[in-house]
């Protein structure tokens, strides 16, 4: 498989008033294109600031990352917008959704930005939506749904772009055990018939046993990478 994400001597440190937080401390990682990558470790242990650098949502302090060969640190404000409309999707643990605008009208959103016509959004917002099972959901709001609900306009959000990497931060957190495993299942199989990278944070060993590959992730370090092999088992590599 070919590479789609490279990582080199990635640091990323906060200052909080005269406090120096090391959240990533050289980071290597290489991604490849259509895989399912967990980043897997306890709370505090740097996967957020991890995948949000990846995602252009927060600068790195050292080091480079390459997307699909582009080093997207150097990037200026409006080329990184244009890269990741185009790239990149994101699914948050609180939904993130606009309360005062419906289903279809939140994930339209993205094409809004793109500069899709109205008719196109409409039918790409419908066509997806429907795909994540809420045929009958288009004109409700975010307060008119269940969490399960929501986080299906939110993955339907991320994926109405076809973007090559969705990108997921403890997506199924604020989920029951059933509903969670739903919503994994759809975003697995939305990634998996394109050919998409699925990058997610999780602190839940179960739910990184779905993943191709799993990244553990300690004090801001990579601590060890385990891909698995045909058995189903997974082996460090
Ligand atoms: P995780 O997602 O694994 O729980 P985070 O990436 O959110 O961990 O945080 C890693 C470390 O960086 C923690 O010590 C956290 O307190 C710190 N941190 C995260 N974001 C900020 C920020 N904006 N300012 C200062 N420190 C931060
Ligand atoms: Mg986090």
């Amino acid at each position: 498989m070919d590479s789609i994400i490279k990582i080199t001597n990635l640091s990323k440190i906060y200052r909080v008033g005269s406090e120096k937080v090391v959240a990533l401390q050289d980071v290597n990682l290489e991604l490849k294109k259509g895989e399912f990558c967990c980043f897997l470790g306890t709370s505090g242990s740097g996967k957020s600031t991890l995948l949000n650098v990846l995602a252009g949502l927060e600068k790195p302090s050292k080091g480079s990352i390459k997307i699909k060969n582009v080093p997207v640190e150097k990037l200026s404000e409006k080329k990184l917008a244009e890269f990741r409309q185009k790239n990149i999707g994101f699914i948050f643990q609180s939904y993130n959704l606009v309360n005062y605008l419906n289903a279809v009208e939140n994930v339209s959103l993205p094409l809004v930005f793109k500069g899709a016509s109205k008719k196109e959004r409409i039918k790409k917002s419908i066509d997806i939506l429907k795909a994540v099972g809420l045929p009958r959901h288009l004109r409700h709001k975010p307060t008119q749904m269940s969490g399960g609900q929501q986080q299906r306009v939110g993955i339907a959000r991320a994926f109405v772009t076809n973007p090559d990497i969705v990108f997921a931060d403890e997506p199924t957190g604020n989920l029951d055990s059933k509903t969670s495993k739903e919503v994994l299942d759809l975003m697995i199989s939305l990634s998996k018939e394109n050919d998409r990278t699925l990058i997610m944070v999780t602190h839940d060993i179960n739910i990184a046993k779905r993943a191709d590959k799993i990244v553990y992730i300690l004090d801001g370090k990579v601590e060890r990478v385990e891909e698995r092999n045909v058995e189903g088992t997974y082996e460090q590599n």
